[in-house]
């Protein structure tokens, strides 16, 4: 059914004029080209509750690829196409906006990427994941942004409810699992009950999707504005247990990720520390375990890494007596978010006061002299300059020196 419903003031408010304009142009030239063209998917949800989300996706009833290259001319800017999904993608200024053909999909096994076929809209928006994402808006000039919902979409937004569209979504394509609790705890929303029955039936088949989606899932879930909403209830339905049995969502973490944010910048989600908090309760071993089954990248690899070993170091740094430089010895090396998650975690008040010390002070400190300056003073390049530098160093991070002059004498006695 299409609803009567037209969206025109919800698009002048929530989207900037560019974009608009961008829409209206577009619809024109998909109509011209006997084409139907609609806004689909978040950003439909988003406008209707009045969230701002400028990542447009457009499908096209038609071909998505020669619709974007008119539009690349029309607006300059510049497409990328991908034949083998029958989309494109189009850049200019400061925009990005994804348009596909519309499409059915077809799941030859539970977990498997789907066969892809030309379809009417009505048929692309049923193979998508919930009802709230499931609602296009038109773009043509006579049916300007009015509201396509065949799947109850704006009723389940005014319940809040997060509902699949039929009984296999989830057998199909268990990365829903996930994004269903990303979307119910990001929007407050509830599971609906036989929703939340199936997805209960079917965690299991969290089994049939690869390592590189459960990873990209996990990623997307770190990147929202409060991922311990999202792991507390992943924990309570059995689905972080699918990623690795040891791993919580609980008060701890919770508490822990509010640090994480306070200490970042308020824009850049603090992905890595996350992970890192999130795998800090697992053994040295688990922790191995994950890295290897999700092939977790270099950087994310290295933070888990250095942080196990850290924390097994942290009776040793929470000795009060330790000088300035042998913090900086023990923490220099260590990737900045492995030194944050430990510093988070430790229950030492001295530990934490140490690896605060060297982040905020220690690990800036360096001696006035150079190689160079060396160099003038007689000593050659190799292993006696490197050891007098790092001698330098220490002086200066234990105030045993504290100007270049006395570094200067530092040396003089150190070659007599
Ligand atoms: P977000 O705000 O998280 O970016 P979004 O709705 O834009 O939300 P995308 O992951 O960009 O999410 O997906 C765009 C649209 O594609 C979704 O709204 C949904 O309609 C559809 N979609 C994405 N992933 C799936 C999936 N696994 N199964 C079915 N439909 C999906």
């Amino acid at each position: 059914m299409v609803q009567a419903i037209n969206l025109s003031g919800k698009i002048e408010k929530h989207l900037p004029a560019e974009l608009v304009e961008f829409m209206q142009e577009a619809g024109l030239v998909a109509a011209s080209q006997g084409q139907s063209l609609y806004l689909v998917g978040g950003v439909v949800r988003d406008l209707l509750l009045g969230r701002t989300n400028l990542d447009l996706d457009l499908v096209v009833e038609g071909d998505a690829a020669s619709l974007a290259g008119r539009l690349a001319e029309t607006t300059r800017g510049k497409t990328t196409i991908h034949r083998r999904f029958q989309t494109a993608n189009l850049k200019w200024s400061r925009w990005s906006v994804d348009v596909a053909t519309a499409r059915s999909e077809s799941y030859a096994r539970p977990g498997a990427l789907p066969a892809v076929k030309p379809a009417s809209i009505e048929t692309d928006l049923f193979r998508r994941d919930f009802t709230i994402n499931a609602m296009a808006v038109e773009l043509a000039p006579d049916r300007w942004v009015r509201l396509i919902d065949l799947y109850g979409g704006i009723n389940d937004l005014e319940r809040g409810l997060i509902r699949i569209l039929h009984e296999k979504s989830f057998t199909d394509d268990a990365t829903r699992i996930w994004r269903a609790l990303r979307y119910e705890q990001r929007l407050d929303f509830k599971l609906e009950p036989e929703t939340l029955r199936l997805l209960k039936r079917d965690v299991r088949m969290l089994d049939t999707i690869s390592v590189d989606r459960l990873r990209n899932e996990l990623e997307l879930v770190l990147r929202e504005k409060l991922p311990e909403k999202v792991l507390r209830r992943a924990e309570e339905l059995g689905v972080l247990a699918k990623l690795h049995s040891s791993l919580k969502g609980d008060g701890w973490l919770s508490k822990k990720f509010g640090e994480a944010r306070e200490a970042s910048s308020p824009d850049l989600p603090p992905v890595e520390l996350y992970l890192a908090l999130l795998a800090y309760r697992l053994s040295d071993e688990e922790s191995e375990k994950l890295i290897f089954r999700f092939r977790l990248g270099k950087s994310y690899a290295q933070t888990l890494r250095d942080s196990y070993h850290l924390k097994a170091r942290l009776g040793s740094l929470a000795d009060p007596s330790l000088a300035p430089s042998r913090i900086y010895q023990f923490l220099h090396g260590y990737s900045q978010s492995a030194l944050n998650a430990n510093y988070l975690a430790s229950d030492s008040p001295t530990a934490k006061q140490h690896i605060h010390l060297f982040l905020t002070r220690l690990r800036y400190v360096k001696p006035s002299l150079t190689g160079n300056d060396l160099q003038k003073m007689g000593i050659l390049p190799g292993p006696k300059m490197k050891e007098i530098l790092q001698r330098l160093q220490e002086a200066r991070l234990d105030g045993e020196v504290t100007t270049k002059q006395g570094e200067v004498e530092l040396v003089r006695g150190l070659l007599h």
